[in-house]
C-alpha cells in the first residue's frame, strides 16, 4: 500500500538535495560544514555551549546571567525578546526592549548572541540586533519564516520541530538553503513522546545526532534544557549529548543568589552557573584528551 506524503530517509536527496551529503558532495561522507558566528565555530573540533537566559525579563537579569555564564566558559549568549508561550495571557517577552538588552549584554561580555525570531515581519529588525537567529520548533515549519531567515544572510539556529522527523526537519532546513543561506546550524530540543510529562518535559532524542551526521554536513547542536526541562537532569544530558557526536549546547541558566527572581519562564530547567562551569570543565577535559590522543606516537 502506497500512503500519500509518506517520507523515508530515501526520500531525502528529493527533499533536499541542497542539504544531503548523497547529492550534494562538497563535504564528503564525513566532514562538518564549519558555520561561524564571530570568532564562534560550529561544526569544527570543539563543541560550542551556548547559555543565558530562556527570555530577557530585564536589564539587570540580563547582564548578571551573561557575565555568569561568561564568567563559566560559555562561547555565546543566548535569551529570548520574543517569546512563544503556550497562553497569550503568559509574559511575551520586551521584544525591541529586550533585544536593546540583549546588544548591551553581548558588548558587556563580548558573547556573540543568539535570539529567536517568530515573525517573518521582524527578521530585519531581530538580524540588527542578532548574531545567530534561531527559528523555534513551533516554528520549525513556518515556510515564510524559513524563507526570510534565508535571506537575512545572518547563521540560522534551527530547532527541531518537537513532532517532526528527520527529513521534516532537513526539509525545513533547506527552505533557508534555498535562498543562499548554509549558515544553519541544527539543534535538537526534545521530542513529543509517550512518557512526556510523567518525568521529564519531552524525550531528548540521542539517536538523530549521528543520523543528522550521516545524511548532513550541517553542524548539529543539543538543548538539554528544554528537552528534559528538569535542572537536575540537564547536565547528564549535555555529557550524552556530547558522547553521542553533537557539536555544542544551548543551555538555560538563572543566578543562583538567593535574593534573585524566579524566571518568569522555563524556572524548573534553569541551570546555575556553577552547573554550566562543570559542564564547559567536562567539555574542556574531553578535549585534552582527545588533543593528547592526537598528539600521542
Ligand atoms: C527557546 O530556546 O527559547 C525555546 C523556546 O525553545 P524551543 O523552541 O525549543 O521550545
Ligand atoms: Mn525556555
Amino acid at each position: 500500500m502506497k500512503i500519500a506524503g509518506k517520507v523515508e530517509i530515501d526520500d531525502l536527496p528529493h527533499i533536499c538535495p541542497l542539504l544531503s551529503r548523497k547529492t550534494n558532495p562538497r563535504y564528503g561522507e564525513a566532514q562538518t560544514r564549519i558555520v561561524q558566528v564571530g570568532r564562534v565555530r560550529f561544526g569544527g573540533e570543539r563543541p560550542v555551549v551556548i547559555a543565558g537566559p530562556c527570555a530577557v525579563e530585564n536589564r539587570e537579569q540580563t547582564l548578571e546571567v551573561a557575565r555568569a555564564v561568561k564568567g563559566s566558559g560559555a562561547d555565546m549568549l543566548r535569551g529570548g525578546a520574543y517569546k512563544p508561550r503556550t497562553s497569550p495571557h503568559d509574559f511575551q517577552g520586551l521584544g525591541l526592549e529586550g533585544l536593546e538588552i540583549l546588544r548591551e549584554a553581548s558588548r558587556d561580555t563580548g558573547l556573540p548572541v543568539v535570539t529567536e525570531v517568530m515573525d517573518p515581519r521582524l527578521v530585519g529588525q531581530v538580524a540588527e540586533y542578532a548574531d545567530m537567529l534561531q527559528i523555534g520548533s513551533r516554528n520549525m515549519q513556518n515556510y515564510p519564516l524559513l524563507v526570510e531567515v534565508g535571506r537575512a544572510r545572518k547563521p540560522v539556529l534551527l530547532k527541531r520541530g518537537m513532532a517532526a522527523g528527520l527529513c521534516e526537519w532537513l526539509g525545513a532546513a533547506e527552505y533557508i538553503a534555498s535562498e543562499g543561506n548554509f549558515d544553519i546550524v541544527l539543534c535538537e530540543r526534545g521530542i513529543k513522546a509517550y512518557p512526556n510529562g510523567e518525568y521529564s518535559r519531552y524525550s531528548l532524542d540521542l539517536n538523530v545526532i549521528p543520523a543528522v551526521k550521516a545524511e548532513t554536513f550541517l553542524p548539529v547542536i543539543v538543548d538539554p534544557s528544554h528537552a528534559t526541562g528538569v535542572s537536575a537532569m540537564v547536565e547528564g544530558a549535555s555529557r550524552a549529548a556530547i558522547e553521542f557526536g553533537a557539536h555544542g549546547l544551548i543551555i538555560e541558566v538563572a543566578s543562583d543568589r538567593l535574593d534573585a527572581a524566579k524566571p518568569k519562564c522555563d524556572a524548573a530547567q534553569a541551570i546555575s552557573p556553577r552547573t554550566l562551569r562543570k559542564i564547559v570543565h567536562y567539555i574542556d577535559a574531553r578535549q585534552e584528551q582527545f588533543l593528547g590522543a592526537v598528539r600521542a606516537p
